[in-house]
C-alpha cells in the first residue's frame, strides 16, 4: 500500500517480500475492513473489486446468556459501516496494480539484509540467483510482527511493550454458506467464539482456546460442538457445518514498539504493533499507518522538510494505543480467564455485558471505535 501512495505521487520505491507471490495471496488473516479503510482503498483507484465483492455489514451482533443484542453500526456511529472482503484480496489488488504500475516488486527474497539507517539505507537480498543491492533514502519497514526491521532500533533507547493474554484463538475456514448476515461475537462460559464470513459461500469461524493448544487438540467434531455450545441462542438460531478448508492456532498478543523510528528508518503495521484480533483493527491500523507515511514521505519529497517524518512516532502513538485500547478491551469483556476460581471475572463480564447490552451510549462507543474513528484510520 506504501509504495502504491508512493508511486501515485512519483516517488519511486522498491518492495522486497521473502515469501512467493503464491503464498502471500493464499494467507487467510483479517477481513473486516473499516469505513476508513475502505475510502482509502477507493481514493487510491483500488475500489474495483471491493465495490463488486465487499459485503457492507451495518452493525454487529453479542451473544451472551443464550440472547442475542444487535449494535447498529449506521445509527450508533454516524452512518459509518465496516465491510468484509479478505485480507488477501487487499494484498491481490496491491499487487496487481504495482505490478500495472511497473513498480520493483521482488518476491522471494531470501538473506534480506538493511544497513546503514542512519544515514545512508542499504537493503541486500539474494533473488532468483543473484545478489540485489538497493541503495535509498529511506527504509519503510513493513515486515511484520517476524520481520528483521524492528531488530535495527538502537536497543537503548527503544522499549518494546509485549502483553501475552493467556488465551489463543483456533481459526477455521469452512465451506459452507455463513449462518448469519453480521458478525456475531459471543461470550461463553466455555470460551468465547466469532462467526464471521469471507464471502456468501464461505465462513470463517473462531474459537477461544489455550495458547497450549496444538491443531490436532481440535477435531473437526470437537471445533463445530464447541461452537454450537457458544453460539447458538434460546430462540432457535442453529449454525450450519460444512467442510473445514483451513485450521490454525493463533496466540494472542498486544505489542507496541516505541518510538517507531530510527534515523531513516520507520516501522508500519505489525513491526511497530501487534493488536489482540478480537477488535479486527491490524489490518486497518497496518494502513492507517503506512497512508500517514506516505503523506510524510511524499511531503520530504516535494520540500526537503523532514518535520513531518520526525513526528511520524508522535503522531502515530496517539491513535496506536487508543486502537490496542480498545482491541484490549473488547478481548478482556468477551474472554472468559481461563484460571478464575471464585468465578469474579466472570460474573464482572457479565455486569459489563449487561450494561452494555441496555445502554445506548455503552453501545455508540463500541459502535464508534468498531467502524474506526474518523481521524484515526
Ligand atoms: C493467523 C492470523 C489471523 C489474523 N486475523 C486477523 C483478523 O481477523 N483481523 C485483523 O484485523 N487482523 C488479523 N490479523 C492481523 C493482520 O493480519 C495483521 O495486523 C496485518 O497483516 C498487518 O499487516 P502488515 O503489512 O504490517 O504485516 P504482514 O501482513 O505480516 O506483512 C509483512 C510481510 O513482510 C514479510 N517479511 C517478513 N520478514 C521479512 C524479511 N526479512 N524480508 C522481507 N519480507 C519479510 C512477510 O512475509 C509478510 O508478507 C491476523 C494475523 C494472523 C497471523
Amino acid at each position: 500500500m506504501l509504495s502504491h501512495l508512493l508511486h501515485l505521487e512519483g516517488v519511486e520505491s522498491v518492495v522486497v517480500e521473502h515469501r512467493s507471490r503464491e503464498y502471500v495471496t493464499h494467507r487467510v488473516r483479517a477481513g473486516v475492513l473499516e469505513q476508513g479503510t475502505v475510502e482509502l482503498l477507493h481514493a487510491s483507484g483500488l475500489g474495483g473489486r471491493l465495490q463488486r465483492e465487499g459485503l457492507v455489514h451495518e452493525g454487529i451482533e453479542l451473544r451472551f446468556g443464550r440472547r442475542r443484542h444487535r449494535i447498529a453500526f449506521r445509527d450508533l456511529a454516524g452512518g459509518r459501516t465496516i465491510t468484509i472482503y479478505g485480507q488477501q484480496k487487499v494484498v491481490e489488488d496491491l499487487i496487481a496494480a504495482r505490478v500495472e504500475s511497473g513498480g520493483a516488486l521482488y518476491f522471494a527474497a531470501s538473506e534480506v539484509r538493511v544497513s546503514g539507517v542512519d544515514t545512508s539505507p542499504r537493503i541486500r537480498f539474494a533473488h532468483a540467483g543473484k545478489e540485489v543491492e538497493v541503495a535509498c533514502d529511506f527504509v519503510a519497514g513493513c515486515d511484520g510482527t517476524h520481520g528483521i526491521c524492528r531488530t535495527l532500533l538502537p536497543k537503548d533507547t527503544t522499549y518494546v511493550y509485549v502483553h501475552e493474554y493467556p488465551f489463543a484463538w483456533t481459526g477455521v475456514l469452512a465451506a459452507v454458506a455463513p449462518s448469519t448476515d453480521e458478525l456475531i461475537y459471543a461470550s461463553h462460559d466455555t470460551g468465547f467464539a466469532l462467526h464471521s464470513m469471507r464471502s456468501p459461500e464461505v465462513s470463517r469461524l473462531y474459537l477461544q482456546c489455550s495458547p497450549a493448544d496444538r491443531l490436532e487438540d481440535w477435531s473437526d467434531d470437537r471445533i463445530w460442538d464447541e461452537l454450537h455450545r457458544r453460539l447458538e441462542t434460546s430462540d432457535g438460531w442453529t449454525l450450519k457445518e460444512g467442510p473445514i478448508i483451513e485450521k490454525s492456532v493463533t496466540t494472542i498478543r498486544s505489542v507496541v514498539v516505541e518510538p517507531m523510528q530510527h534515523g531513516r528508518l520507520f516501522l508500519a503495521g505489525d513491526a511497530a504493533h501487534v493488536v489482540p484480533p478480537t477488535g479486527a483493527k491490524g489490518l486497518n491500523l497496518a494502513l492507517a499507518d503506512v497512508r500517514e507515511l506516505a503523506r510524510a514521505l511524499i511531503g520530504w519529497y516535494r520540500t526537503r522538510d523532514s518535520r513531518q517524518l520526525d513526528r511520524y512516532t508522535h503522531d502515530r502513538l496517539e491513535r496506536v494505543w487508543q486502537v490496542q485500547h480498545f482491541s484490549s478491551w473488547m478481548t478482556a469483556m468477551l474472554h472468559p480467564v481461563p484460571n478464575d476460581p471464585s468465578g469474579i471475572h466472570r460474573r464482572l463480564q457479565k455486569g459489563e455485558l449487561t450494561y452494555l447490552a441496555s445502554s445506548r451510549a455503552a453501545q455508540a462507543s463500541l459502535a464508534e471505535r468498531y467502524v474506526g474513528l474518523a481521524s484515526a484510520t
